[in-house]
């Protein structure tokens, strides 16, 4: 391998040159205790900038084995080392002299959530740092001895400041450590003690805005606390025993008043399937693996469902047991987000009745007496929640301010009142004694769904391109040809996700033999992630830019791509 030396003269050397010299840099260089290789190198200034990768050996920069000693800690500890780099960037890289994207560094920017991914890893007895450079240019000339100071100096100190363990704050990476640690040890325990979540006393739930996912900050912010009949605890690894609000298996209703907080408590559960960084604030709000958000998103599309269980006779004798629509109604896809979830494998349902569709969720006395059942193709939820817990043993947290009618099939209900959290269960069953309840509860489960793909599903060309796959934020992926709309998924958190789950859909393919269900396929992709990391995904060079998701959004994704054919 070349020296640093020489790629620092080679830059000096290419001054003036047109910008595609630099092309003849991509290679591995060895510099005193690291490697620095450039992976890619951008067409022209303007284009994403150069794939740059650092490889770091841990016995240079010292990490101790208690920093990377298991899966929890060895996340914690890349992710702490993702944004102390893009903070040193912040912080030496000044020199954004020249055209375009001249001088740019960036690398993949995290937000609240601690997540696997493919910008820090750690392999074996190294650590890989992934991130992109602007190759520096005026107008289409190189700039040279900008690029050679951008790796004689720049990144050097980004690197001292944020990749050796000597210069870090170690009591706030390893308090950033034990937190993870503690936040996956919740999650292992929850079914010990029959819970799906767990939010701890003292979490802040509330954001700062709609649009800024930090904890809000004000000072009449209230802190959560639990009511004591709900409190349950646990005594963790690193801090001790930690009480807080347990909502055990079963259905569980959230009601209150408008604007008490019922929305912000779903969200922080609906987000409790990722750990939170330190002040975060939701540290300790923990939600089981395998919940998932079910909201009503008309005009999605729906390939080859059986949405029979919810719906059936519908206008003109549509089939509903191989339902497909490229334009789905509220309570269509309502059932079908149900249905696909419990399909791969989703063991509590959140509802929000901010995002339902009403005809869907409950049918009142007189709508039944003017709208016969023969007329009306929807069973609604209220008619399937109970038996879904006691048949196929899902359970729901559903936050409803507005239908008294499903206190009755509530295991708990929570009541909140101005952000507090009260145990209303005795009080909401006294009074479905007295007003008699609204008979008429489905007993029969949900029959299990196992769809399989067909092999031609998942080709992403476009064009001479065999592959083309990028994403909006995350809101659209584009996969060849098509548009997948994926604004509906509120779990997702992260664009590097979506990207991932791009690359991962493609991956699937080796699976698709149209034997395999959908369940199965996910099952094996995320396996592989598991065992392999996320650079299994990746095509050519290693990315940057994938973070970890879950089976449900990788499915969802796929059950929205309007490529998708079923056997
Ligand atoms: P609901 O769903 O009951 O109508 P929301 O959860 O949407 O209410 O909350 C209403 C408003 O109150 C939001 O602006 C939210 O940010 C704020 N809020 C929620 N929880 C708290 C809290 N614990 N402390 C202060 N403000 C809060
Ligand atoms: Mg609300």
């Amino acid at each position: 391998m070349q020296g640093k030396e020489t790629l620092i003269q080679s830059f000096i050397k290419l001054e003036g040159k047109p910008y595609p010299a630099y092309k003849a840099l991509k290679n591995g260089y060895q510099y005193d205790d690291y490697e620095v290789w450039i992976d890619h190198v951008q067409g022209d200034p303007f284009a994403l900038p150069s794939k740059v990768r650092i490889r770091m050996p841990i016995n240079v920069a010292k990490f101790p084995e208690d920093t990377f000693s298991n899966k929890s800690r060895e996340t914690a500890l890349c992710d702490f080392l993702l944004r102390r780099f893009a903070r040193s960037i912040d912080n030496y890289n000044k020199e954004k002299e020249g055209s375009g994207k001249s001088g740019v560094i960036d690398i993949d920017r995290p937000g609240q959530e601690v997540l696997a991914r493919s910008s820090v890893v750690k392999k074996n007895d190294f650590l890989e740092v992934r991130f992109l450079v602007g190759l520096p240019a005026f107008g289409r000339r190189i700039a040279g001895k900008i690029a050679a100071k951008i790796f004689s100096e720049t990144i050097p100190r980004i690197i001292d400041n944020s990749l050796y363990f000597q210069n870090l704050p170690y009591e706030e990476l390893y308090k950033y450590i034990k937190i993870i640690e503690d936040a996956d040890f919740i999650r292992s325990k929850l079914s010990e003690q029959n819970l799906i979540a767990f939010i701890a006393d003292s979490s802040i739930l509330p954001r700062a805005s709609g649009v800024d996912p930090r904890p809000m900050r004000e000072n009449h912010v209230v802190s959560f606390e639990s009511c004591q009949s709900l409190r349950v605890g646990f005594q963790l690894p690193n801090h001790g025993y930690i009480t807080g609000m347990g909502i055990r298996k079963g259905v569980t209703l959230i009601v209150g008043g408008g604007y008490h907080g019922k929305s912000t408590l779903l969200n922080a559960l609906e987000h409790g399937v990722y750990n939170h960084i330190p002040g975060d604030g939701r540290e300790f709000v923990i939600m089981d693996h395998d919940a998932v958000k079910i909201r009503a998103e008309d005009g999605r599309s729906i390939r080859n469902l059986n949405i029979s269980p919810f719906i059936s006779n519908l206008p003109f004798g549509k089939d509903t047991i191989r339902f497909s629509s490229s334009n789905a109604s509220g309570s269509t896809s309502q059932a079908a987000n149900i249905l696909e979830a419990i399909e791969v494998g989703a063991q509590t349902l959140l509802l929000d009745e901010d995002t339902l569709a009403t005809n869907f969720m409950i049918r009142d006395k007189r709508m039944k007496a003017l709208i016969t059942r023969d007329k009306e193709p929807i069973v609604p939820f209220i008619d399937h929640v109970r038996s879904l817990y006691e048949k196929n043993g899902i359970s729901t947290i559903l936050v409803m301010g507005g239908c008294g009618d499903y206190l009755e099939c509530a295991d708990v209900v929570i009541g909140m009142v101005e952000y507090k959290p009260y145990d209303l269960t005795e009080q909401a069953h006294q009074i479905v004694k007295i007003d008699s309840p609204a008979k008429g509860i489905n007993v029969t489960s949900v029959p299990a769904i196992l769809r399989i793909p067909c092999k031609n599903s998942f080709d992403a060309s476009r064009g001479k391109k065999s592959v083309s796959i990028n994403t909006e934020g995350i809101t659209v992926l584009n996969y060849g040809v098509y548009r997948i709309q994926v604004w509906g998924l509120e779990q997702l958190v992260h664009p590097g996700q979506l990207m991932a789950i791009g690359y991962a859909i493609y991956y699937a393919q080796r699976y698709v033999d149209e034997k395999r269900t959908m369940k199965e396929i996910a099952g094996l992709v995320l396996k592989d992630i598991e065992e392999k990391g996320l650079d299994c995904l990746s095509l050519q060079e290693p990315r940057g830019d994938f973070s970890w998701f879950r089976k449900y959004e990788l499915v969802a994704a796929i059950n929205r791509y309007r490529g998708l054919n079923i056997k």
